[in-house]
């Protein structure tokens, strides 16, 4: 292909809503872009002034697809330059988002994550059909972005850099960006906005999963603020992100708003009728589509809060890995005791307040920890536990006990009341309820049952819960 031939009309590929879910796997992919085994990478979109970009030009850094070997990793960073009157920086996470859905739109192109945890693979079948530069990547995405947003970028230009010395110096710069931008999101709190805003750009993904964006909960992708999700709702009110009414208050810690149950329940077609915002230990929380930068998930053995995020290696402490989990958390169902997060979201003051906190908290990675110091209270940061003092539960028991943790009197608290019964009551277990992995049925009773389904679904028409009351010791 010739630099004249890279035209959209010359494009080798089907392109279309159709190629969105679709999945290459190690065998069929031509090469890797970003994803796991890769150090930097990311994509990144920049309002610029009319003057400052050359609509459609696009420009490769590094070597191009015919240069790489098949089925082998390389760094990558794009950055898409977008101008028009009506172009502003706020619209910058939004653009900087559809990346993700418009490189998916091209037939054997997989986009998966955003900002700096992007992983992309191309098949070997588009490949052979002539995909071969990442010109057409460029070409086909400055086509997606004007077609979209015909009002609103007048010119566009894309640059995609491979080259691993050219990449350190502008992921560090694309770094700073989403410090800046994260930063400025702080500056409101859920409180100080008449309304919120929602995203079902995932829906294609998992259909029933909507995201409430609101000052003190970023979009659990970590990419779209409340700020963001304003801007694009703005200018583009038929697209996937739109206004939410409050509405009454119905619940201020858990973070239940009339409106936002609406919402929910309108864009996800009556799957979900209630949403609690800030907190993991409710049957309405907020659903997770996949691209959660983050896992919050309740340890039931220590009654705390653990943490891992996309980039931790190896098992948490719990025993599982990142990707185990995502299974129980993704997909668009509202989990008890597993949620989907950005972690831009631990740096809210509303973090997961109905259920204690970061005073809940007990495990993260230590790389995470690093990241959201800041925002951790002071009397509570070295008490969370990281891969480095504890990898299994036993371990964390210990470490909590001997840092005094907040949740350790809730142990004993416990355990006092225990030595109150007498009888020992099997705990009833409720069938039919669809239980993420290692969560108890019911808290156990001395000495009694505890049943923990692991990676179960079971479904039932009805599910009936008694309760049946202990017998206590008569005082002496
Ligand atoms: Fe939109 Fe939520 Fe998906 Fe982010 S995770 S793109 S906010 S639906
Ligand atoms: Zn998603």
């Amino acid at each position: 292909m010739t630099e004249a031939e890279i035209k959209w009309e010359n494009f080798p590929v089907d392109v279309g809503l159709v190629y969105e879910g679709e999945r290459i796997r190690g065998k069929q992919m031509q090469v890797e872009l970003g994803g796991p085994k890769v150090g930097d990478k990311f994509e990144l979109v920049q309002a610029r002034k009319m003057n400052e970009v050359q609509d459609g030009k696009i420009t490769i850094i590094g070597p191009d697809l015919k240069d790489m070997e098949e089925g082998k990793s390389y760094p990558v960073g794009i950055i898409v330059e977008v101008a028009g009157k009506q172009v502003e920086r706020d619209l910058e996470s939004v653009f900087e988002r559809r990346i993700h859905e418009f490189s998916n739109f091209i037939e054997g192109m997989m986009h998966l994550n955003q900002r700096y945890d992007i992983w992309m693979r191309l098949s070997k079948a588009s490949y052979k059909k002539g995909f071969n530069t990442l010109k057409w990547w460029g070409e086909g995405l400055i086509h997606l972005y004007k077609s979209e947003f015909e009002k609103v970028i007048e010119k566009i230009q894309v640059t995609i850099i491979t080259d691993p010395s050219k990449i350190k110096p502008e992921f560090d710069k694309a770094m700073k960006v989403y410090k800046t931008r994260d930063e400025r999101a702080r500056s409101i709190t859920d409180d100080d906005v008449n309304e919120f805003y929602g995203c079902v750009l995932c829906s294609s993904f998992a259909p029933s999963h909507v995201c409430t964006i609101t000052p003190g909960r970023i979009a659990l992708c970590g990419s779209i603020s409340w700020f963001d999700a304003r801007a694009a709702a703005k200018v583009d009110p038929k697209g996937p992100n739109f206004l939410i009414e409050k509405g009454e208050c119905l619940d201020d810690i858990k973070g239940e708003w009339s409106g936002i149950n609406e919402a929910a329940k309108k864009k996800s077609l009556g799957e979900v009728e209630r949403v609690h915002l800030h907190t993991i230990l409710s049957p309405y929380n907020h659903t997770s589509c996949g691209c959660f930068e983050a896992i919050a998930f309740y340890i039931p053995e220590v009654d705390g809060v653990g943490i891992v995020d996309r980039n931790f290696k190896g098992a948490a402490v719990n025993g599982l890995p990142f990707s185990t989990m995502a299974n129980s958390t993704g997909g668009g169902k509202q989990i008890e005791g597993f949620v989907g997060i950005g972690v831009e979201y631990m740096r809210s003051p509303k973090f997961f307040q109905a259920d204690g906190g970061w005073n809940r908290v007990v495990w993260m990675p230590s790389h995470i920890k690093d990241r959201v110091k800041d925002d951790i209270p002071a009397d509570v940061v070295d008490k969370i536990a990281t891969e480095a003092d504890t990898t299994d539960l036993d371990s964390l028991k210990d470490f909590l006990k001997s840092k005094n943790h907040p949740v350790v009197k809730g142990w004993v608290e416990e355990e006092e009341e225990e030595e109150e019964e007498e009888v020992v009551t099997p705990t009833m277990v409720p069938t039919g309820v669809q239980m993420p992995m290692g969560v108890p049925m019911a808290p156990a009773a001395t000495g009694g049952w505890k049943i923990i389904l692991k990676g179960a679904r079971i479904t039932a028409e009805e599910l009936i819960i008694k309760r049946i009351e202990p017998k206590k010791k008569k005082k002496k």
